[in-house]
């Protein structure tokens, strides 16, 4: 999905972060039966139906000419009205956050990679504020961290926004493998203590997804 008006490579605008939406809602969706089957195993089986709920209400609720930031809030806020469980408020608060981070940036100028990573910091600091999950608590954090500092390690490398944002895909993937024999502390998981290693967290493996759809679009 490249080569939407107005992304010459560097910057993505409106058009390419409702794109990113559509996409995620797509991935979600084929996923869904997998996202559910990992929370199953260690929650109560509702993170892929959870998903898929919400990110066909945040595609419903994609304004028509808008800025990037409020494309953004717009889509975080139906995610926070319309999913159920734990992860509806983060996902919506981690996109209503970005969106925030981009501040008045029009869709002339759109988001560069700098600012795209203040954004998925902004992401990351609203999950943990609102969560209050450490690193290694086998949550969506233990995909967004290691996201986060992939992306700033190819920014800082003078990488462009597609690969600072495949770069940032890649790592949430392997955080994602690497919750598999963690234990969970926060969330539903964290019920079943010792019983919750040896699967993948499903909030993991979303973002992992949604990160992926970002990738494919830039
Ligand atoms: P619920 O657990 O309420 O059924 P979901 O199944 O939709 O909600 O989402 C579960 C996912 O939410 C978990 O796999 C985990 O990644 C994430 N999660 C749950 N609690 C927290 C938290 N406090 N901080 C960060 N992520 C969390
Ligand atoms: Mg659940």
């Amino acid at each position: 999905m490249t080569g939407s008006a107005g992304n010459t490579g560097g910057t993505v605008n409106a058009a390419d972060l409702a794109g990113w939406i559509r996409h995620a809602a797509e991935l979600v969706s084929a996923d869904a039966e997998r996202l559910t089957r990992l929370d199953a195993a260690i929650g109560d089986g509702d993170h892929g139906h959870n998903l898929d709920r919400g990110f066909a209400a945040a595609v419903a609720a994609l304004p028509a000419d808008a800025p990037p930031g409020k494309t953004l809030i717009a889509a975080g806020r139906a995610i926070v009205s319309k999913t159920g469980g734990a992860s509806g408020p983060l996902y919506g608060t981690a996109l209503r956050r970005m969106g925030k981070a981009f501040g008045g940036a029009s869709d002339e100028q759109g988001v560069d990679a700098a600012l795209l990573g203040e954004g998925l910091r902004a992401a990351l600091d609203g999950v943990r504020e609102l969560g209050q999950a450490a690193d290694g608590d086998k949550t969506m954090v233990d995909a967004l961290v290691p996201a986060a500092a992939a992306y700033d390690e190819a920014l800082a490398a003078g990488t462009d926004l597609a690969g600072c944002v495949r770069a940032a895909a890649g790592a949430a993937e392997r955080g994602a493998e690497e919750t598999v024999p963690m234990q969970a502390r926060k969330g539903r998981a964290s019920y079943l203590g010792p019983r919750s290693t040896g699967h993948m967290d499903p909030g993991a493996a979303s973002t992992a997804l949604i990160l992926r759809a970002l990738a494919d679009v830039v």
